[in-house]
C-alpha cells in the first residue's frame, strides 16, 4: 500500500479525484468502459468534488456501483447513501452507462442477490472508498467477515459506527442510527484493480495509526488494505496526526511542498512575470501571479530566470556515451540523467534498426531499467524505430535487419511488453496499413519514417493511423519524377495534410534556419514537436564516437555540434540536447520563447496523449519543470516533485 501524505483535505481531496480520473480514463480507452465504486460520507467530499470537475472523463462509458446503503431508511433522509451519491455525483456528470445503486428499502436478500450478479459480469478498475472511525471498510465493523464470498451482505451496524454517523452530523441521536445495512463485501472491495482510499481529518486519526501500524486483523478491517497490489491511501496532516516516527519514516510519498517564487513562468499563451509555483508531492498544487504562502515548504528563488515545463523529448537514442540498444541497464539510467541536466524530465528511448531478438532484449532491460530510473529523465516508454523501413532512405539504420513488416513478428514484439509507445516505419511498404491499425488497436502510436512514400500512401496512412512524421526532411521524399510526371512526397504531405504532426531535429544543423522557419510557419506550434533524435555522442566531448553498436557501429566525427562519417560527406546522428533545441528555435529560428517551449512540451504530450499529466505548468500536472537563464542554460530540473542536481535527486531543503 502506498500512503500519501497531504496538508488538509482539500489538497487530499483534488489528488485522489484526480488519480481516480486518470484510472477512469485509462480503462475507457484500453477497454471501451470503465467499471466503478464510489463510497460517501464526509471524507469523501473533496475527492468526488474533484472527480466531477475532471475533464475528458466519457462519463457514459462509466458503470458505476455503490459501497454501502442503510436498510429501511427513506432514500429522503439527509443520511442516505442514495442521495448522497445523487447530490454530490450523479447530478454533476453527465448519465452514466449504468449506476447500480442500492436500495435498502426493499428485500434486502434479493437487492444483495440482483446487484452480487450485476458486479460479477464488471470486473472493478477503481474503487473509491474511505475508512470508518472503527476502522470498517464500507459498513464492515470489526470483527470484519474477510472470508465471504458473496458480493453485498446484510450486516448489523455496532455502536461505534453509529457514533461516528451521529458524530458527522447526519443523525440528531444514536437511536435514529438504523440497526442494519447492506454491504459491499471485503473480498468484493478487494477485487477492483485499483483501490482509492480517502481519509481526511482528526476524526480518523485513530483508524489510520491502526491501519498503518497493525498487521493484518478483523478486528482493524482496514489492515486488509495492505494485502491488495494497487491501493493508495490519501491522508492529511490531521489524519496523520499520531502515526508514530517509524510509520512516517516508512511512507515513501509523503507529500513535502516546494515553492518557486521569483520566477518568469511559461505558459502556453503568456508569460508570467514574478510568479510562483507550488508543488506538493508528486504534483503541481498552485501556481500564482503572486508570491504563495506556504509555512514548511522548500523554497527555491528563480531569481527572475525562467520556469518552464519540463521537456519531452520523444525521440532520442542515447547520450553521456551511451545508447539504449548498447544492451544494459546502466545505458538507460546514464542517458536519462545525462538529459535531464539539460532540461529533458521525459523521454522516449528509441531503437535501431535490428534483429528481433535484440529488440526484445532491449525491451526486456527497458522494463528493468524503468523501475531504477529515480535520477534521470523519466521513461514514457518506448519508441522503435525501424526495423520495416526503406532501404534507399535508411540513412544510418543498419541495412542487414532492413524488411518489410511481418505480422507474426510485430504481433510477438507488441505481446512481449507494455511499454512500446510509438513505432516508426515506413507506409509504402507492403503490410504496412495493416501494421498501422494493429499498432492503433494497442494504442501505440504509428509514425512515417525513412520512407520513399508519395502524397497518395501518406495519405492512406494517415487515415490507418500514422499521425506523426519521424524527423521531418531527413531520410524521406520531396517531390519526386517518375517519367514526365511528378509526384509530391512526403514533406509536402506533412504540409498539405492539417491534422498531421511533425517532428523536426532543431539542432540548427540537420536542418538550416530557412528550413524550421518554414516548418514553423506552416505546421505551427501545436503541430510540431522538437526532437534532439540524440546519439551516444551527446553531452560529450567533440572527436570520435561510434554511431550505433558499440561491436559493430559506424565510426564517426563529432565536431561543430554534430556527428559526421569520417569523410565529412554526411551527417551520422544529432548530439543536441533538449536545452540547445530551444535555443535554435529562439535565436536562428526566430520563434517567440512560448512557441519554442510548446514544441517541447504542450505539443510532444498531446501527441503522446499525456496532456492530462504532462507538457505544461497548471494545477494537477505533474511537477515536471526547469528553470533556465536567458542563455538558455539549465539552472535546475525537477522531475515529478523531485529536484534533480547535476544528475542527482537532492535530498533538500536548500
Ligand atoms: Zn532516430
Amino acid at each position: 500500500m502506498k500512503t500519501c501524505i497531504y496538508n488538509n483535505s482539500i489538497a487530499l481531496g483534488k489528488a485522489a479525484g484526480k488519480a481516480a480520473a486518470q484510472l477512469i480514463r485509462n480503462a475507457i480507452s484500453s477497454k471501451g468502459s470503465a467499471n466503478i465504486i464510489l463510497a460517501t460520507g464526509t471524507s469523501q467530499f473533496e475527492t468526488l468534488k474533484e472527480l466531477v470537475s475532471a475533464k475528458g472523463i466519457e462519463w457514459n462509458k462509466v458503470v458505476m456501483f455503490h459501497l454501502d446503503e442503510y436498510i429501511s431508511l427513506p432514500v429522503t433522509h439527509p443520511a442516505s447513501f442514495r442521495k448522497y451519491l445523487q447530490e454530490r455525483f450523479l447530478s454533476h456528470v453527465p448519465t452514466l452507462k449504468n449506476a447500480w445503486l442500492i436500495n435498502g428499502e426493499t428485500n434486502v436478500e434479493k437487492e444483495c442477490e440482483r446487484l452480487g450478479n450485476v458486479i460479477q459480469e464488471h470486473p472493478i478498475d477503481v474503487a473509491l472508498i474511505g475508512i470508518g472511525e472503527n476502522g470498517h471498510l464500507a459498513f464492515n465493523d470489526p470483527p470484519a467477515d474477510f472470508e465471504t464470498e458473496e458480493p453485498y451482505i446484510v450486516v448489523e451496524l455496532n455502536e461505534a459506527c453509529k457514533n461516528q454517523q451521529m458524530g458527522e452530523g447526519w443523525f440528531q441521536s444514536v437511536d435514529e442510527v438504523p440497526q442494519k445495512a447492506i454491504s459491499m463485501s471485503i473480498k468484493q472491495i478487494l477485487k477492483s484493480k485499483h483501490i482509492i482510499c480517502s481519509v481526511p481529518g482528526a476524526r480518523k486519526a485513530r483508524a489510520v495509526k491502526n491501519t498503518l501500524e497493525k498487521e493484518i486483523s478483523n478486528l482493524y478491517p482496514s489492515t486488509i488494505l495492505h494485502a491488495h497490489n494497487n491501493c493508495t491511501l490519501y491522508i492529511d496532516e490531521d489524519a496523520a496526526a499520531t502515526l508514530n516516527h517509524e510509520t512516517k519514516e516508512k511512507i515513501t510519498l509523503y507529500q513535502q511542498q516546494l515553492k518557486i517564487y521569483n520566477a518568469r513562468i511559461i505558459t502556453p499563451h503568456k508569460i508570467i512575470e514574478n510568479g510562483s509555483i507550488l508543488v506538493t508531492g508528486e504534483k503541481i498544487t498552485a501556481v500564482s501571479e503572486r508570491n504563495i504562502e506556504a509555512k514548511g515548504a522548500i523554497e527555491i528563488d528563480a531569481k527572475g530566470k525562467y520556469v518552464s515545463p519540463g521537456f519531452i523529448d520523444i525521440h532520442v537514442h542515447g547520450g553521456g556515451g551511451h545508447d539504449f540498444m548498447d544492451g544494459n541497464e546502466t545505458a538507460f539510467l546514464k542517458i536519462a540523467e545525462l538529459h535531464a541536466r539539460y532540461g529533458t524530465t521525459s523521454m522516449l528511448p528509441t531503437t535501431l534498426t535490428s534483429s528481433k531478438e535484440e529488440l526484445l532484449r532491449t525491451l526486456a532491460i527497458y522494463e528493468r531499467a524503468n523501475k531504477k530510473n529515480t535520477n534521470g529523465a523519466q521513461f514514457l516508454g518506448m519508441h522503435l524505430e525501424g526495423p520495416y523501413i526503406s532501404m534507399n532512405q535508411r540513412g544510418a539504420q543498419d541495412a542487414r535487419y532492413i524488411r518489410n513488416p511481418v505480422a507474426d513478428e510485430y504481433h510477438e514484439i507488441v505481446s512481449s511488453t507494455s511499454c512500446i509507445k510509438r513505432w516508426s516505419s515506413a507506409p509504402e511498404l507492403k503490410g504496412s496499413m495493416e501494421l498501422g491499425r494493429f499498432l492503433k488497436s494497442k494504442n501505440i502510436l504509428p509514425a512515417i519514417a525513412h520512407t520513399d512514400a508519395i502524397y497518395e500512401e501518406v495519405q492512406e496512412a494517415f487515415g490507418n493511423g500514422y499521425t506523426l512524421i519521424t524527423h521531418l526532411y531527413s531520410a524521406m521524399t520531396g517531390v519526386t519524377r517518375r517519367n514526365a510526371y511528378r509526384y509530391a512526397g512526403v514533406i509536402e504531405s506533412a504540409y498539405l495534410i492539417d491534422e498531421m504532426d511533425v517532428e523536426i531535429i532543431a539542432d540548427g544543423v540537420h536542418l538550416p534556419p530557412p528550413l524550421l522557419k518554414l516548418v514553423y510557419k506552416i505546421k505551427g506550434p501545436d503541430r510540431i514537436a522538437l526532437i534532439t533524435d540524440s546519439m551516444r555522442a551527446a553531452g560529450m566531448p567533440e572527436g570520435e564516437s561510434i554511431l550505433g553498436s558499440l561491436h559493430n557501429g559506424l565510426k564517426v566525427i563529432v565536431e561543430n555540434g554534430v556527428a559526421k562519417l569520417p569523410d565529412r560527406s554526411s551527417f551520422a546522428g544529432s548530439v543536441a540536447t533538449a536545452n540547445r533545441l530551444l535555443k535554435t528555435m529562439v535565436e536562428m529560428a526566430g520563434v517567440p520563447i512560448t512557441d519554442a517551449v510548446k514544441m517541447l512540451t504542450a505539443t510532444p504530450a498531446r501527441i503522446l496523449n499525456i496532456s492530462d499529466i504532462k507538457g505544461e505548468l497548471t494545477v494537477g500536472k505533474d511537477a515536471d519543470i526547469v528553470i533556465f537563464d536567458d542563455d538558455f542554460t539549465i539552472q535546475k530540473t525537477i522531475i515529478q516533485g523531485k529536484i534533480l542536481l547535476y544528475g542527482q535527486v537532492a535530498t533538500g531543503p536548500y
